[in-house]
């Protein structure tokens, strides 16, 4: 089993890279596909350590980019996607640096609201990776201006709140074409989630060249659905868990969702020969 969409504290997950790298080879999983928000930097550590341990599991770079469709948030999965190509780099650098500037712009409406959040400190608390408005919930709570990062948002960042900023994000088409060029394959993540089914179709007709069908939340009949578009489309189909951490709001476990190794082969054929 080859669970192909897992997060680490890279972007929001809880586990190192290394760690979950450990539960996969606990969980008896044959491979894996490290996908995190917006970042490859949990990939390279993940394969540090399977390279000097030697160990035995096919691990597979991989990154989940968030792109804004009308309405509607839309992830675009990444394979066989690293670091050496330029382009992707830079547009990965200019999203972390915009993180930085809509963090900024957040503190600044709550000193509105005579909430007064040092940068430095929501920087600690985000230690080196993303910034996220989980960080600045963190430090409301720190404060003693909220009980809970739910109730820091339901206050004050979520999405219609006062101190709410929306952030920046790449289209459908930018993710698709950054992924292209960087000669991995491009995956529409969690299909079952987007409402609007027209987008599907406009998504596949952009160039994707899978459909993550396999995933906690799709039912049998959205599972049935999805592989026959993608047999009419000619599209890879794809799975994988969406595992965020262990603990006990974990949505999902490691290797709830995934691909067996037929599937895996033509996906790594459909990569060796693009
Ligand atoms: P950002 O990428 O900075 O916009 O932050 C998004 C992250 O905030 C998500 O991945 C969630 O982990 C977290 N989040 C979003 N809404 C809520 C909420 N209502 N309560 C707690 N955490 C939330
Ligand atoms: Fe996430
Ligand atoms: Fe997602
Ligand atoms: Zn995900």
């Amino acid at each position: 089993m080859y669970d192909l969409h897992v997060h680490t504290n890279a972007s929001d997950g809880v586990l190192s890279p290394v760690e979950v790298i450990r539960l996969a080879l606990k969980s008896g999983l044959d491979g894996l596909a490290i996908t995190d928000h917006d970042t490859l930097q949990g990939v390279a550590p993940a394969q540090d350590f399977i390279r000097s341990h030697q160990i035995q599991l096919d691990f597979i770079p991989g990154i989940e980019i968030n792109t804004d469709y009308g309405e509607d948030e839309v992830h675009i999965l990444g394979y066989f996607v690293t670091d050496q190509d330029s382009r992707m780099t830079e547009r990965l650098a200019y999203i972390q640096r915009e993180r930085i500037t809509r963090a900024e712009n957040i503190l600044a409406r709550l000193s509105l609201f005579g909430i007064d959040i040092d940068m430095d400190q929501v920087r600690t608390l985000a230690g080196g990776r993303l910034i996220g408005r989980p960080h600045i919930a963190r430090a409301l709570i720190a404060a003693g201006h909220a009980q809970s990062e739910a109730d820091a948002f339901a206050r004050y960042i979520g999405r219609n709140q006062p101190a709410y900023v929306p952030r920046y994000k790449f289209s459908p088409q930018e993710a698709i074409h950054l992924i292209d060029q960087a000669g991995g394959i491009s995956v529409l993540a969690h299909p079952g989630l987007i409402h609007d089914k027209a987008k599907i179709d406009a998504i596949i007709e952009m160039g994707i060249a899978g459909l993550e069908v396999y995933y906690p939340e799709h039912d049998v009949s959205e599972v049935k659905e999805l592989k026959e578009l993608a047999r009419r489309h000619n599209l890879l189909t794809t799975g994988g868990s969406d595992f965020h951490g262990t603990g006990p709001d974990s949505r999902t476990r490691l290797g709830y969702a995934g691909v067996d190794r037929q599937t895996m082969e033509t996906i790594r054929d459909f990569y060796q020969h693009k």
